[in-house]
């Protein structure tokens, strides 16, 4: 069975549905709003990613520093308790 990606339009809540093609929901669990969309979840997936491209690799960047840092700071703690 697919599994839907849904998304409220009105909380912006995200939910996976897991249903027959031929089946939907039709309702948010969360605020019970009508205005949702469906998305396949391989779709959303990739959709996210490109938007998010460029930010992701701005924070891997980030990330990365702070591991150089975290390194630097735990090397210098290892040299402090000798
Ligand atoms: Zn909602």
């Amino acid at each position: 069975m697919p599994i839907y990606v849904y998304q409220c339009g009105d909380c912006l809540g995200e939910w996976k549905e897991n249903h027959l093609m031929s089946e939907s929901i039709d309702e948010c669990p969360w605020c019970s709003s009508k205005n949702i969309g469906r998305k396949p979840s391989n779709f959303s997936y990739n959709a996210n990613k490109q938007e998010k491209k460029k930010k992701t690799g701005d924070l891997t960047k980030e990330f990365i520093e702070n591991s150089k840092e975290d390194l630097k700071n735990q090397k210098k703690e290892l040299d402090n308790s000798r």
